[in-house]
């Protein structure tokens, strides 16, 4: 098997058809973000709901950082880690912004490794539209899980893909305790 193909597959968002229910389960009361804040940005609706986590998909928070499931996975247990900020660039970020990005990276990796015995993982940021960012204006890092044999489950050109985990069981799985 071509394992640099299948890597550019999974990179690929075009490609990746929406095969989830979650839009059912979007939250559909928008809420009053911050003042730094997008009100058209799920992230910045996400940081500011904390009733509800569920519903947002939000598994973990620190001061300056939000962990949510991504609505619309490559893989099982795929996440995004963000800045609360509405930020879109890097040299926008803070020290401490950066410290606790970092620390997340590490902790959500070390935990989709013991809860979904994950064997690698895809860590990456999109930056720009250009670059494939679904949301450009709100820096966040995806954290994709990756098994052996998981190109079984890759899109192909036209097709679909299907997610075994459904979105609910994985946020019951991987929320933080
Ligand atoms: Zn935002």
């Amino acid at each position: 098997m071509d394992r640099n193909a299948n890597r550019d597959i999974l990179w690929a968002p075009w490609r990746m058809a929406y095969v989830t229910s979650a839009d059912a389960k979007k939250p559909t009361v928008p809420v009053e973000v911050r003042s730094d804040g997008d009100p058209s940005c799920f992230i910045c609706q996400a940081v500011v709901d904390e009733a509800a986590e569920r519903e947002r998909l939000v598994i973990g928070r620190t001061e300056a950082t939000l962990t949510l499931l991504n609505r619309y996975p490559y893989n099982n247990g795929h996440l995004l880690i963000a800045p609360k900020r509405h930020v879109a660039r890097l040299d926008l970020l803070t020290a401490d912004e950066w410290s606790e990005i970092s620390a997340e990276l590490t902790y959500w990796v070390g935990v989709i490794e013991r809860k979904m015995n994950a064997e690698g993982f895809n860590v990456g940021l999109n930056l720009g539209r250009v670059a494939g960012a679904g949301l450009p204006g709100h820096l966040h890092w995806h954290v994709v899980p990756r098994w052996n044999g998981d190109s079984n489950f890759m899109p192909t050109i036209g097709g679909t893909k299907s997610i075994p985990q459904s979105l609910e069981a994985a946020w019951e799985l991987l929320r933080r305790d």
